[in-house]
């Protein structure tokens, strides 16, 4: 039996699957979890989605339930916030005082999400969707009926605009940028987007942001100013601005890395006895070539397994395309790929991607000199995500990957 104890810092989805592989791969020494939560491993995405339609409780986002992590001997300790990391020691800093001795570690402390800087952003009821206790929150709001004003028109906030309209509350989406999610899809998508959840009733004001929020007797949102002076009633308001990996302790200690920590696809960082997963790893990625940091479920599902198999010294690499996926009304999409800089790429629709009436379906590529950085694809279930997968890197005549009736597999030149 191992004497030797791996600690995991991070209840999200790529700690969780460290902690659980581990297990599974019989590692049979010390395994400890630590979480700032009150509650076990779970992972995000249901949150702004089946649980905030009603659809699902908030209890299908846990990996597994309390009785699962104490039966696999996995001692997790909720509640529990590390403030410093020092390498030479191999210890962790804890807030309360203490310290946590490890023989490997694994970081996995993902994201937060990055703070509204507007007169009344501190007001009860200015609320940021991450954990579930937010997410409690806000499904209280839609359950009584809002106004909601979102503030940001990325996925997460096109996610809540979609599940209030669900519910048939009133949302105003305030975005400063021309279209929503403009950087990641370019215009053509993003305006597909935007005509989908107007088309749904969302009041979409773009290149509007927010000037300041006003509270009853001071101290619960009553409504929102908006950058062009407009006046909202809000009984709340959604900020999706994006998200800050927690990474400030972790490179203070010294692990290389610049907005995230470096690792190599093994997922190791810097130091041999310190691994990375999930938002906060910035891996060296094999199948792109580059290092690329990526805030996505599937990096937090994937990365876990592959760290601890190499915590195990298996030689896992982490050799995966970026993936991504959203639901919002009837429209679902997969991507995958990556665009460095989606204004420089030439984009390719294959199919109808125009009648907003309709569940839309159709593809969409992202090309680069005629090579394939990402694909995506709306609600084409039967042909799913793979064939698109398998053109990413390739080189393609435009003409016919536009063409349905050309077969993916006659589209590469
Ligand atoms: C509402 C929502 C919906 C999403 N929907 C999608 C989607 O549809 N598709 C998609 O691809 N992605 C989606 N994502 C993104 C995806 O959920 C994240 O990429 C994923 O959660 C990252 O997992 P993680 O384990 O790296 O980090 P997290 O899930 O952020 O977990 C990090 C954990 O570390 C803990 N922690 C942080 N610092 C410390 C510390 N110092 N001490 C102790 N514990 C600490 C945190 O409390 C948390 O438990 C969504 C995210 C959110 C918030």
């Amino acid at each position: 039996m191992s004497d030797e104890t791996y600690v995991v810092v991070g209840g999200g989805l790529a700690g969780g699957r460290v902690a659980e592989t581990l297990r599974e791969e019989g590692f049979d020494g010390d395994v400890v979890l630590v979480t700032v939560e009150d509650r076990p491993p779970y992972e995000r995405p249901v949150l702004s989605k089946g649980y905030l339609l009603g659809a699902e409780p908030v209890t299908s986002a846990y990996l597994h339930d309390a009785a699962w992590w104490r039966d696999h001997a996995i001692d997790v300790r909720t509640e529990t916030m590390v403030t410093g990391l020092r390498l030479d020691d191999r210890l962790l800093e804890l807030e309360d005082g203490g310290t946590l001795a490890y023989d490997k570690l694994a970081l996995a402390t993902g994201s937060w999400p990055r703070r509204l800087d507007v007169p009344g952003a501190d007001l009860d009821g200015v609320l940021y969707l991450r954990d579930m206790p937010e997410a409690e929150r806000i499904k209280k709001v839609l359950d009584s009926g809002g106004p909601l004003v979102v503030v940001g028109a990325g996925w997460i906030g096109l996610e809540i605009a979609a599940a209030a309209r669900t519910h048939s509350v009133p949302v105003t989406v305030l975005e400063t940028a021309p279209l929503p999610l403009q950087r990641v899809l370019g215009d053509d998508v993003a305006t597909i987007f935007a005509e989908l959840h107007r088309h749904h009733g969302v009041d979409l004001r773009l290149s509007t942001g927010i000037a300041r929020i006003d509270g009853k007797d001071g101290a619960t949102v009553s409504s929102v100013v908006t950058s062009a002076g407009d006046v909202l009633p809000a009984a709340a308001v959604v900020v999706g601005i994006g998200a800050e990996p927690q990474v400030d302790w972790i490179l203070a200690a010294g692990l290389r890395g610049e907005d995230g920590v470096d690792t190599d696809a093994t997922l190791q960082t810097s130091d041999p006895s310190v691994w990375a997963v999930g938002d906060i790893a910035a891996v060296d990625n094999p199948a792109l070539g580059r290092r690329v940091r990526i805030e996505h479920w599937a990096m937090a599902h994937d990365s876990g397994p592959v760290a601890a198999r190499a915590m195990l010294g298996q030689g896992a690499v982490f050799d995966k395309l970026p993936y991504f996926y959203t639901d919002q009304y009837d429209l679902g999409m997969e991507y995958v790929g990556h665009v460095p800089d989606v204004t420089t790429t030439d984009v390719v629709l294959r199919g109808d991607a125009t009648d907003a009436s309709e569940p839309l379906a159709f593809q969409a590529f992202w090309l680069r000199d005629g090579v394939v950085e990402a694909a995506m694809h709306v609600n084409l279930w039967d042909t799913g995500i793979a064939p698109l997968e398998a053109l990413v890197g390739k080189r393609v005549d435009p003409v016919r990957l536009a063409d349905t009736s050309v077969p993916f597999d006659q589209l590469g030149v």
